[in-house]
């Protein structure tokens, strides 16, 4: 009895989470509350120490971090708990996402912003991901570029990105075949179905160019939206 008493006067008896101010009486009516999409990055440094170190200290625009970085021969580090907010992603949005930082997990992958990006370094990521999305029960679809939430500032991870594979792995968004087969109905809005998928529309150029470092490969800020563009925009909006 004695040693209750003394843990309940204890100053910390309380739990993590549990205000001492107020009387614990637990209800089982919640979940986790957490990440819900998953933002891919490209350092464009020259290695994982230069990046290291801008993430975990002050550079030219401030403090910036990232819950992980990827090495090009697939080691990854943690720098950030994953209940913890990072600062990677910057102002944007994805669909109705505003505060993408609140809402994300950022990975960085140690890449100079030219380069192919490593087998090694691709399987870890996809290894990560399902991890990812397994433990913090984020849909494996919402895992996206940083360009595609920030078209008119970002670029990266960049057109060599192999978001083909990835879709093969089973991560992000990606057309069918059989979707890419039909053709537009009459009347098909390309632009209303850049914003369904996601895009911001402010900047409609820098959206297209988003889009197409993504989904065709190419960095491509000045033609106009083309069929080859509607084609794809058609099969991705016609997904579930
Ligand atoms: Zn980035």
């Amino acid at each position: 009895m004695a040693a209750i008493l003394a843990l309940g006067l204890g100053s910390c008896s309380h739990l993590p989470g549990h205000n001492p101010m107020a009387t614990w009486v637990q209800s089982r009516n919640h979940n986790a509350r957490g990440a819900i999409l998953i933002v891919v990055h490209a350092t464009e440094q020259d290695s994982v120490q230069a990046s290291l170190d801008t993430l975990r200290s002050r550079n030219a625009q401030g403090k910036v971090s990232a819950h992980y970085l990827i090495g090009r021969d697939g080691h990854v580090y943690q720098l950030v708990s994953e209940r913890r907010r990072a600062w990677h992603a910057g102002g944007g949005s994805w669909g109705n996402i505003t505060d993408l930082n609140s809402a994300s997990i950022g990975i960085e992958l140690d890449n100079d912003g030219s380069s192919e990006f490593p087998r090694e370094q691709i399987d870890a990521l996809t290894a990560l991901l399902a991890d990812l999305c397994d433990r913090l029960d984020i849909p494996r679809r919402q895992v996206i570029a940083h360009a595609d939430l920030a078209p008119a500032r970002k670029t990266d991870p960049g057109a060599r990105f192999p978001w083909r594979a990835l879709a093969q792995a089973g991560f992000g968004r990606w057309p069918t075949d059989e979707a890419l087969a039909s053709e537009p109905a009459p009347g098909f809005d390309p632009w209303l179905a850049l914003r369904a998928i996601g895009y911001r529309l402010d900047d409609r150029q820098a959206a297209l160019r988003a889009f197409r470092l993504h989904f065709r490969g190419i960095d491509d800020a000045r033609t106009p939206m083309a069929p080859e563009d509607e084609r794809l925009l058609n099969a991705l909006v016609q997904q579930p």
